[in-house]
């Protein structure tokens, strides 16, 4: 049995899309995966597929904002996996607007889940990670990073996210553990497809109009960002740490 195989890994966001893409990446690179998610029914697909596929998979509810229901599902996942050495912060929402329509409201949902709810997965996560003086951070930032209309509050999570990175490379690399972001670019989801039907256009319009202006033609998909997790969370990946890699079909700036 490989040392990987020994892992347990937990993927916030995973009952669709990027992060459900993740998880079963990681399953299938020898990873026991607790696929957390605001509704536990929701993470029963993303179980089944792993567990389908000969993996080991947890479902979790929990709402990755609220300080008690983090530190319940990560005690929940050390006690019926074993302590987590993999942590993937990837749940997000959005909250789309122009600055003087946002609403307070806005500002602080997608603060608090993409953020803070980063924040405190990965406060609870370290615990596990120092014992095991082994450990392995990702946190899901976005091209938005760089800014982008209409997201004053995403672009302001995301780009807190690389920073928060950093700092955790910096505090926890003693410990044996790194952290790193990954960004996505245009990334074809439930999310960006609620976002074409909110500028009112079909989803396949959408994406044609984006791939045009990406580099490589085309828009990405859920595996695209997992590969890029599955090196950052390897084991030979220990002397990478503190960076950021865009997942956007070519470069950005
Ligand atoms: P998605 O399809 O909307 O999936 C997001 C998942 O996160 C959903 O299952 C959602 O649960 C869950 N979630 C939301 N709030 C949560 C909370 N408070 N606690 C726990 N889980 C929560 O989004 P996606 O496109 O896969 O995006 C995944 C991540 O990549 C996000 O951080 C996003 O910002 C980032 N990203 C995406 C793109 C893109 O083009 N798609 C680009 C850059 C970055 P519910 O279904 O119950 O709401």
């Amino acid at each position: 049995m490989s040392q990987e195989t020994r892992r347990v890994a937990i993927v916030t966001g995973a009952a669709r899309g990027i992060g459900a893409a993740v998880a079963i990446r990681l399953a299938a690179d020898g990873m026991a995966v607790a696929v957390l998610d605001l509704d536990e029914g929701n993470c029963a697909d993303t179980v089944k597929e792993i567990e389908t596929a000969g993996g080991k998979a947890l479902a979790v509810g929990a709402d990755v904002s609220k300080t008690d229901q983090v530190e319940a599902a990560v005690g929940r996942v050390a006690s019926e996996l074993g302590g987590p050495t993999v942590l993937v912060n990837n749940a997000g929402l959005l909250r789309d607007n122009l600055l003087f329509k946002m609403t307070d409201d806005d500002w602080d949902t997608v603060l608090n889940v993409h953020l803070r709810g980063s924040f405190l997965m990965s406060r609870a996560a370290q615990k596990y990670m120092v014992e095991a003086k082994y450990g392995r951070i990702v946190n899901t930032s976005s091209s938005s990073a760089l800014g982008n209309r209409g997201q004053a509050n995403y672009s302001a999570a995301k780009a807190g996210l690389q920073g928060f990175t950093k700092t955790l490379a910096k505090e926890l690399g003693p410990f044996g553990i790194t952290a790193n972001s990954v960004a996505p670019g245009f990334i074809a989801t439930d999310m960006t497809a609620a976002t074409a039907a909110r500028v009112k256009m079909s989803f396949e319009d959408f994406k044609t109009a984006a791939a045009a202006q990406i580099p490589v033609r085309r828009v990405g998909v859920p595996e695209d960002v997992a590969h890029t997790v599955s090196f950052l969370v390897s084991e030979g990946a220990g002397y990478v740490s503190g960076q950021v890699i865009y997942v956007a079909g070519g470069p950005l700036c």
